[in-house]
């Protein structure tokens, strides 16, 4: 069938134009110079069927090309993501990502699959770790991660650089980048934040679902008008310091006192459109424009519910009805209340509303809005339960190149999206 398709773009057949796309195949004026009139009945079941077939057999064989071209295209780029929440996977059920794992979103063989050479690990500790228990959190995190380093040094390394990403990838090796989601993990102490830098961790999120001591989150009630005077020296430090800032996660005024303040540019490592997706985590037109303006890369998010309104109302209505009361515990009793809730979210996963097309669009705009120099991916794989269809797991990501490269995008822009300008980013901020 592939053939049929190479004959027909080589014009050798005559008979049939295809579109630009293989629905919309036509006729060539020539089959009708015969009045269909004058055809007798069977003769007309049997040109409708012929013309039937030839059209499946385009469709099919150009989505076959787009598919390969989309393979071909992310074997090639530095594919970088940017955030995934597998460390938790990890520290949790202790997993091998050497092995194609039978559940979860992301391993090694899957990564290489789908052709994300460097993904962001995120070190993520839930809000209830609060004051020192989130920084002894943030080390057993780095802990497991790093015993993942030691087990596999032939496949996986820690980058600490731009240079880093580059030299490993080339070595045909996962490029591990690690970042922190949530600022109160620094327990109000810079001191803090200058180790985890010194830990290889190149990004912080300054809130995840609740306002921390300094700042506010955009799932959280106000409470500090953006960015305390604390706040802000976070900021100019983890500028000095060559980290990071990522706004996703925080609320609107923080996400604005941010960019007045940072000298470098700033991540959305996985956020969507507001526009198509009303919920607070997303980024309005405003704010994507803004992030252009710092030289900034938004990662769009693949959870669900950000990408579709439809998933977003039930998402609002499932959170609405959770009790929104954070635990008081410390230690062990904690760490076992993590894990229930782990197990309990993992056991929850589906397929939304949502399909691969819906990450297709929300890209398509924030292009339109910010530019091409200005977004990326941050698919924050296994730390969601709603996945959209035909992108459910890293090893998907080819749909998403094909899904692009059929609305007109080149190569080189998705050499952008796909990790470019991730990698960019890298260099201004942390450096060669
Ligand atoms: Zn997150």
């Amino acid at each position: 069938m592939g053939s049929a398709y190479a004959e027909f773009q080589a014009g050798k057949k005559g008979l049939i134009t295809p579109g630009k796309f293989a629905d919309m195949v036509l006729l060539d004026q020539e089959i009708f110079s015969v009045p269909p009139e004058c055809l007798s009945k069977r003769m007309r079941s049997l040109l409708a069927l012929f013309v039937l077939a030839v059209n499946l057999c385009s469709a099919v064989a150009f989505s076959q090309d787009v598919n390969g071209e989309a393979s071909r295209i992310q074997d090639h780029v530095l594919g970088i993501d940017g955030h995934n929440d597998t460390v938790q996977h990890i520290i949790y059920e202790n997993v091998d990502l050497a092995n194609r794992l039978p559940d979860g979103m992301i391993d090694i063989p899957r990564l290489r699959e789908g052709g994300i050479h460097a993904p962001f690990f995120a070190l993520w500790v839930p809000t209830y770790y609060s004051g020192s228990e989130a920084v002894r959190r943030t080390l057993d995190l780095r802990d497991a991660m790093q015993r993942v380093l030691d087990r596999h040094r032939d496949q996986i390394e820690l980058a600490t650089s731009a240079h880093d990403i580059e030299r490993i990838v080339g070595q045909k090796k996962i490029a591990a980048v690690l970042t922190i989601e949530g600022g109160h993990q620094i327990n109000n102490d810079l001191a803090v934040l200058r180790m985890y830098r010194h830990m290889g961790i190149l990004a912080m999120t300054l809130t995840h679902f609740r306002n921390t001591d300094w700042g506010d989150s955009s799932t959280d009630k106000p409470e500090h008008n953006g960015l305390t005077d604390f706040g802000k020296q976070v900021v100019r430090e983890m500028n000095a310091i060559g980290m990071i800032v990522d706004i996703s996660h925080v609320s609107d005024k923080t996400f604005y006192d941010a960019l007045q303040i940072t000298t470098k540019p700033v991540i959305a490592s996985h956020s969507s459109c507001r526009s198509l997706s009303d919920v607070p985590r997303n980024m309005t037109d405003d704010m994507l424009r803004a992030l252009a303006r710092n030289g900034g890369v938004v990662g769009v998010s693949f959870a669900a519910a950000f990408l579709n309104q439809e998933d977003a109302d039930e998402l609002k209505r499932k959170v609405s009805s959770e009790n929104a009361v954070e635990p008081n515990l410390t230690g062990a009793a904690l760490d076992e209340r993590a894990t229930k809730e782990y197990f309990d979210d993992k056991h929850q996963l589906q397929v939304g509303h949502a399909t691969v097309e819906d990450a297709a669009n929300c890209i398509d705009h924030a292009v339109k809005v910010a530019g091409i120099d200005h977004v990326g991916i941050g698919s924050d794989f296994d730390g969601i339960s709603l996945v959209p269809r035909d992108l459910e797991d890293v090893s998907k990501v080819p749909n998403l190149t094909a899904a692009l490269l059929k609305r007109g995008y080149s190569e080189r822009d998705i050499r952008k999206i796909m990790g470019g300008n991730f990698l960019r980013v890298i260099q201004q901020v942390v450096g060669e």
